[in-house]
């Protein structure tokens, strides 16, 4: 330990920054997780990710890469130490191709600027998590994110036809292709996205981009007290000819927290489920509108829908739920486990069951079009209590045919429960993937692979990983970056398991 970047900073030109506050915000995320960072690295370009690469190799030096830093289970987080590779600045949408339908980017475009510049061209690229304001394509990659519209048209890997990146070797790969499909093996682009920054660093990526619709239709509509949602979901999602293409839920007391000013005068008082209809003009969108009035009668939702002109802006306060209960509460478990539409009930169920055991209150919302359920259990997310509130979570949602994390990924927080869904095979073939593309483990070191998660030899000056911390995170979503320039450094070694 006490090792010095200046052999670093030759190479790199002052872009290497190892300015206290600067490590302090970039050794955090959107989740409890803290980290330590001794320094930060602003590329200038992919070749100086290949020179970072190779040095960090040599020197068995962890390179963790960072968009916005919202990532919620320590994605983003160097929990061994390490650089943080700052791609926050790599902002340009290089190239649009509306007719062929993609895009080319560079990794820290805010997904906002791009859905802004798109926009300008008659396309959107769909994915638009709750974050989109300030989360970036490369964390949307690394993470596999999604958002509402994700019900009608899936989640980030269905948006990425390539990558350029740069491996943990420091080799330079050029993954996908312009063309519309490809059949070429095992998709390498599909295995990159939800990697979360282990496999390689993206330096550039090719999204797909999808015709704007014409109209765009939010809608709100509440809900009796205790209604099955299974069947109102499986209802909507079924129906030809609604146009739907999201189908969104909050529970009560998550409407009343969201109650104010900004809420658009949505419900504070029921239960509501928000929804998205695209129409090709208004009349098909009033008639599609009163289709889905009547599935939801015919589910015995009685109340009528009610109309947001500007869809985006019913999306913008809905990703506000989990900024509100930050506030209100600060750090608890935010979960995202997701079930078939027919199991939602029985895992809502299992959800309250738990949260009353734990003596603890839950908040829920999510996307009930596609199955996915993000309890808030208000309770320290590092304590034991936790540990088993997560345990029992996750046997649930595997028990009902679903799964552990349906948008948030992995990360540093639920690695040890993977097993429990790939079985010890996924996780050999994984495990291999991750020694083929960063033999010496320097990529992300702590996250996703279960070999790679558990106790260090030696604690951090933070007080260790995983560790609960009631403090913001360093680029929290509301455009505050890691920047600084000081030469001085005492950065730290560790040895890193493949
Ligand atoms: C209020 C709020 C609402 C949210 N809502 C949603 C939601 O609706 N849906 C959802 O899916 N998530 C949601 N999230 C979680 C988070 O915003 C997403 O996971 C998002 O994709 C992270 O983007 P980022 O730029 O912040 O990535 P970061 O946190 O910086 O990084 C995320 C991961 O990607 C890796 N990575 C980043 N850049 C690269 C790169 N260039 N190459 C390789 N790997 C890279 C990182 O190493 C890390 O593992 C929400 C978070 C918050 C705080």
């Amino acid at each position: 330990v006490g090792r010095s970047f200046d052999s670093l900073s030759r190479k790199l030109e002052g872009s290497v920054i190892t300015e206290p506050r600067a490590l302090e915000l970039a050794a955090r995320d959107r989740s409890h997780v803290a980290g330590r960072c001794d320094a930060v690295v602003v590329p200038r370009n992919a070749d100086d990710i290949a020179t970072l690469a190779v040095w960090a190799r040599q020197h068995r030096m962890p390179l963790v890469a960072r968009g916005a830093g919202t990532s919620l289970d320590g994605e983003s987080v160097p929990v061994r130490g390490g650089i943080v590779v700052d791609l926050s600045r790599w902002t340009r949408v290089i190239e649009v191709d509306p007719e062929e339908g993609w895009a080319r980017v560079e990794p820290g475009v805010v997904n906002l600027e791009l859905q802004e510049a798109l926009a300008r061209r008659g396309v959107f690229f769909p994915p638009n998590p709750g974050s989109w304001t300030s989360c970036t394509i490369g964390g949307n990659v690394g993470t596999n994110a999604s958002g509402p519209r994700s019900f009608r048209y899936g989640p980030t890997r269905a948006w990425v036809r390539g990558v350029e990146l740069v491996l943990g070797t420091g080799e330079r790969a050029r993954w996908g292709s312009r063309a519309h499909k490809r059949s070429v093996g095992p998709d390498l682009v599909s295995m990159f996205v939800g990697s979360e920054g282990t496999l390689g660093i993206a330096t550039e990526i090719m999204v797909r981009t999808a015709p704007m619709p014409a109209v765009r239709c939010g809608l709100s509509v509440a809900l009796p007290d205790r209604i099955a949602l299974g069947p109102v979901a499986v209802a909507l999602a079924g129906a030809p000819s609604t146009g739907l293409s999201a189908i969104e839920h909050l529970d009560r007391r998550c409407a009343a927290e969201l109650r104010g000013p900004d809420a658009l005068g949505l419900d504070g008082e029921r239960e509501l489920l928000l929804l998205e209809v695209e129409a090709d003009s208004e009349r098909e969108s009033a008639s599609r509108i009163r289709r889905v009035g009547e599935i939801l009668r015919a589910a015995g939702v009685d109340a009528a829908p009610v109309r947001f002109e500007d869809a985006d802006a019913l999306w913008s306060v809905r990703g506000q739920a989990s900024v509100v209960l930050d506030r209100r509460f600060g750090e608890r478990i935010r979960e995202d486990v997701a079930v078939p539409l027919g199991e939602v009930d029985r895992m809502r169920r299992a959800i309250e069951r738990i949260a009353t055991a734990a003596g603890v209150p839950v908040y829920l919302f999510g996307h009930l079009g596609e199955g996915t359920l993000h309890p808030n259990f208000v309770v320290p997310p590092a304590s034991p209590a936790a540990d088993r509130i997560r345990e029992r979570l996750f046997d649930a949602a595997l028990r009902l045919g679903g799964t552990i994390s349906s948008e948030h990924g992995i990360g540093a927080v639920k690695a040890r429960y993977l097993e429990r869904e790939l079985g010890r095979p996924g996780i050999d073939v994984l495990e291999a993937l991750k020694r083929a593309c960063d033999p010496s483990g320097i990529l992300n070191p702590g996250k996703l692979y279960p070999s790679t998660v558990g106790p260090r030899s030696s604690p951090s000056p933070s007080g260790g990983e995983a560790r609960a911390a009631a403090r913001g995170s360093p680029s929290d979503g509301r455009g505050r970056r890691a920047r600084g320039r000081s030469a001085r450094s005492s950065p730290r070694r560790r040895a890193v398991r493949p």
